[in-house]
Parts: C-alpha cells; structure tokens; sequence
C-alpha cells in the first residue's frame, strides 16, 4: 500500500471492548456483512489480548487489516505490562494508535511522550495514526488553532521527512468522543483544513490521510466522508457492533 493512497479509511477502535471470544465472533459476523471493496481501506484497533483471535478470525481477508492501540515508548525491558513497538509489528500489526485523548487524559500521555511513542513506532516499521483534537473549553476559550498546531508540532519536528510522510492522522474533538455529540461537517472541514496547514507548516505532507473520530454512526457517515478534507473515519462506540460498523465501511457503495 502506497504512502499515499487515497482511499478513504474506516478504522475500528475498539478500546477496552470485546475479548479473545467476542472478538472472533465479531469478525465472524463482520466478514458475512461486508464483501471486500478495493475502493476503501478498513483497520481494526483490538484489544492486545484479541489480537491472535482477530488474526484467526480475519485469516482469509487481508483486506481487515490490524492495528493495535498503543506502545511502549521503550524498546523493550523492565515495563511491567507493557508492549512494545516490535512486538506489535511481530504479531501481524501495521498500525498503531498515538496519541488518543484517552491515552492523553488518563494514563498522561503528553506531546512529548506521544512523539517518543511515534518514533518507536515508525522505527518498528508500523504505520501510526496520530490523534490530535481539543477538549470544548479548549473550543470555547478559542484555542482550536493553537491546541493543535500544538498537538502536531511536537511529534512533527522531531521526525526526518521521510518519517514524516508515513504519518496518518486523525482529527477528533474531544467533546465529541463517546459523547454522542459529532461536529458538523463544516466544523469538522473547517478544523480539518487547520490541521492540514499545521501539519505543512511542521514539514509534514499537506495531502496526508486525516480520519475524523467523534461519535460518528451509520447515521452520519456520509455527510462526514463529503466534508472537505475528511479522508476517513475513525470510530470508537459504534465499532464494536459488526452490523453498525459494516454500515459505516459501507458508505459509498
Ligand atoms: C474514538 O475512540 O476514537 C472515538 C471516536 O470514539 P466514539 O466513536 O465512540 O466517539
């Protein structure tokens, strides 16, 4: 797959949600309900310990193509609990989550640690998402702009042009994660559009895949993919139903 493909993407995170057993019954249901497009990429974020049922599940369909949510900034070494960048990438992943204001909010990932784990990431030759987006006081007080230039800098300068380009990003408002409440497809063009320009201004490519996540459903899938600048989707709650999400994956068709 090219650095550059253009399709839009449908990714799955799944959070804290569906174990080994879920996870193969899900994918099981999922493949009944949505036939490959080649006009579209789909990626699921598992749960680490549902990574092996996913692979199992999805063996024939290379066209479900695996992430993980998250990785150790470290190599490897004394990290009770954790997984690190290879590990992921041997285990069958090509994509990695960074940055998810869950990660940022309760286990305080901040921009630098965040730009530490995209190195790990890049480095394990794994593909990673960077999410990036600002809470609504953030909104309010009139600190879009500044949040995510903010955001994207701080992982952005510290990796080579090359690494640079091998960057996806997605853009979820913070206040529209889990809430419910999904931003207007002008407001999600319009903050696209500003992460567009922040990430040319960091040296990053202008034209790069950004995904919008905010409580997006089957309900309003398509007129977020037709918003300017919206590449794909990034999808937490409604993800985890394969009749809900194979709706989502099924947008255009
Ligand atoms: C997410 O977790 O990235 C997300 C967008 O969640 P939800 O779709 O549930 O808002």
């Amino acid at each position: 797959m090219s650095e550059n493909d253009r399709r839009p993407m449908f990714a799955a995170n799944w959070k804290m949600h569906l174990g080994p057993a879920d996870a193969e019954a899900f994918v099981g249901r999922f493949r009944d309900l949505y036939a490959p497009r080649g006009d579209a990429r789909v990626v699921f974020f598992p749960p680490y310990l549902s990574v092996a049922a996913f692979l199992a599940a999805s063996g024939d369909r290379p066209d479900l193509e695996l992430g993980v949510q998250d990785v150790h900034q470290e190599e490897g070494g004394a990290h009770t609990g954790a997984v690190s960048a290879s590990m992921a990438a041997q285990s069958g992943a090509l994509w990695c989550l960074a940055g998810h204001s869950e990660r940022r909010r309760e286990f305080g990932d901040d921009d630098e640690l965040i730009a530490a784990k995209v190195g790990r990431i890049l480095a394990a030759g794994l593909r990673p998402v960077l999410c990036v987006g600002e809470t609504l006081g953030e909104r309010e007080a009139g600190r879009l702009e500044e949040v995510l230039s903010r955001q994207l800098a701080a992982v952005l300068t510290r990796l080579s042009d090359e690494d640079r380009a091998r960057l996806t990003y997605a853009y979820e408002p913070v206040w529209a994660i889990g809430t419910g409440r999904t931003a207007a497809p002008s407001d999600a063009a319009e903050a696209h559009g500003l992460v567009r320009s922040e990430i040319g201004r960091a040296g990053g490519v202008v034209g790069a895949t950004i995904l919008y996540g905010g409580s997006v459903k089957p309900g309003n899938i398509d007129e977020l993919l037709a918003a300017p600048g919206v590449d794909g989707v990034l999808v937490g709650g409604a993800s985890v139903d394969p009749e809900s999400f194979a709706a989502i994956c099924s947008s255009g068709r």
